[in-house]
């Protein structure tokens, strides 16, 4: 069959390789210059690296078992992690359950209570009971007083901006059940990442499909999708010299996120309704490559508001700095609303902005550190969902016969991923085995 796959990130790679594997007739069309969407990489000095921070969990079975299948495991490291929280001008350390015990930040009755919560919420195998609970009311009636104010409330509204008290619930939920399923024996948490960056593995899955037969285009925009008879039947692309084609289609598989989609087809009001309740944050990530290090943590999230960005995550604290010429990786992350005057900031502006900051978590901290910097604003980077989403969420299968759709608003209850894209990718194949099968 003809099959259209719009996006070369990891979902439309990850089908495309299988279903070009299967012998089908693959077309993935890029609107951007580079393939693996948000996962994609870029060459610094001699090193790939991506451009917004990347680990995989314990959990992570579906692209783990790509990497096994592609033949590259091998280039799979477990690191230790550690992770940090900046609150009330200081560094604490809140790696281990003994960590959150010993956190004098907080008084030590609180910290036994949270202690419990955190048991409670990772025994609690059914997440629907708290889905018509934000985070914020849930965790603000359970959480003593001063943890609530001093940590939970600052992570929320640094991670979610105004939509700080709108996050259901168990977003939560999943955080903490990966969060302690990628702890070993010893309860620490084990964090895993590719020797080469994800660069190896997207070119690897490119490699594979045009092997099989496959195309790739970039720099092709889909810019409508035609049905007849309420089947699909072309699709209208733009390439970077403004040329339109039309092309004839079995099906077409969208990867992109709804807005995007509800403008290439249109598709019935009760669906495009509960398509554009999902909103999405922009996030901003500034990568540094540094002569010395900031913290001893990878993972440092700022609980205090009048930081302007939302954690540091430090790479070479998690991987070896012999992969990248003995530099430092220090990623700055910001998520914030699609209208954030943050957004309009250039490089040089931002880092204005951030470096008086830097210095409050390392006070010798020296802008002749930076070497090199990497600079990129995403969008569409973190789905913000209505409470009692699973009863809202969008079916992999559309209503019009051939259109399929996967993409990060789809992966609810758990935080979108990589492995969840692999995960949506094969799903939409084995619907589209059983809706096609002769
Ligand atoms: C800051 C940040 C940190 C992250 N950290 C991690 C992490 O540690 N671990 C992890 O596993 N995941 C992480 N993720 C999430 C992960 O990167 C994404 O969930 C995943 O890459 C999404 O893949 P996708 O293919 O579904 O979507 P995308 O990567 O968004 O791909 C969609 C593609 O469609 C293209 N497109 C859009 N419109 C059109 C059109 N009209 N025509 C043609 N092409 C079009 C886009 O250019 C894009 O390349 C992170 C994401 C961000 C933003």
């Amino acid at each position: 069959m003809k099959i259209c796959i719009i996006g070369g990130g990891i979902t439309g790679l990850s089908a495309g390789y299988k279903l070009s594997k299967s012998g089908h007739q693959v077309s993935i069309f890029e609107s951007g210059s580079f393939l693996g969407g948000q996962a994609s990489t870029i060459k610094i000095e001699d090193f790939e690296i991506e451009k917004a921070y990347h680990h995989l969990f314990a959990t992570d079975k579906s692209i783990l078992n790509l990497y096994k299948e592609l033949g590259i495991n091998n280039e799979l490291n477990w690191y230790k992690s550690s992770v940090a929280t900046y609150s009330e001008g200081k560094i604490w350390k809140t790696t281990s359950p003994l960590d959150l015990l010993k956190l004098s930040l907080i008084p030590f009755k609180e910290r036994v209570n949270l202690f419990f919560i955190s048991i409670k919420l990772k025994m609690m195998k059914n997440w629907k009971k708290i889905e018509n609970e934000t985070a914020f009311d849930w965790l603000s009636k359970r959480v003593k007083n001063k943890t609530f104010e001093i940590i939970f409330k600052p992570l929320l509204e640094g991670k979610f901006g105004r939509y700080y008290n709108k996050i259901p619930m168990p977003w939560f939920w999943s955080k903490i059940q990966t969060r302690v399923s990628s702890r070993n024996y010893k309860l620490q948490e084990v964090l895993c990442y590719p020797e080469k960056s994800f660069s190896n593995l997207i070119q690897t899955l490119e490699k594979e499909i045009t092997n099989n037969g496959g195309e790739i285009f970039l720099n092709t925009k889909v810019t409508e999708i035609k049905k007849k008879s309420n089947e699909i039947e072309s699709i209208n692309i733009i390439d970077r010299d403004d040329n339109v084609t039309n092309i004839k289609f079995d099906i077409v598989i969208s990867t992109v996120p709804y807005n995007i989609l509800g403008k290439l087809i249109s598709l019935n009001s009760s669906l495009s309704k509960d398509m554009n309740e999902v909103e999405y944050m922009s996030a901003i990530v500034m990568i540094l490559v540094l002569e010395k290090k900031v913290s001893d943590f990878y993972w440092l999230s700022i609980a205090d508001n009048s930081f302007p960005f939302l954690g540091l995550i430090e790479h070479t604290n998690l991987i070896p700095k012999k992969f990248y010429s003995n530099r430092n990786i220090l990623y700055i992350t910001n998520y914030v609303e699609k209208e954030n005057p943050l957004l309009e900031l250039n490089y040089e502006e931002l880092l204005e902005k951030y470096l008086p900051f830097i210095k409050k978590i390392n006070n010798s901290f020296d802008k002749k550190w930076i070497k090199d910097f990497r600079f990129s604003k995403i969008n569409y980077a973190q789905p913000i969902f209505p409470l009692n989403y699973s009863e809202k969420i969008i079916p992999l299968k559309l209503p019009v016969r051939g259109l399929y759709s996967g993409n990060t608003a789809q992966i609810y209850p758990e935080d979108r991923g990589t492995n969840y894209s692999v995960d949506i990718a094969n799903k939409i194949i084995t619907l589209i085995e059983s809706d096609y099968k002769k």
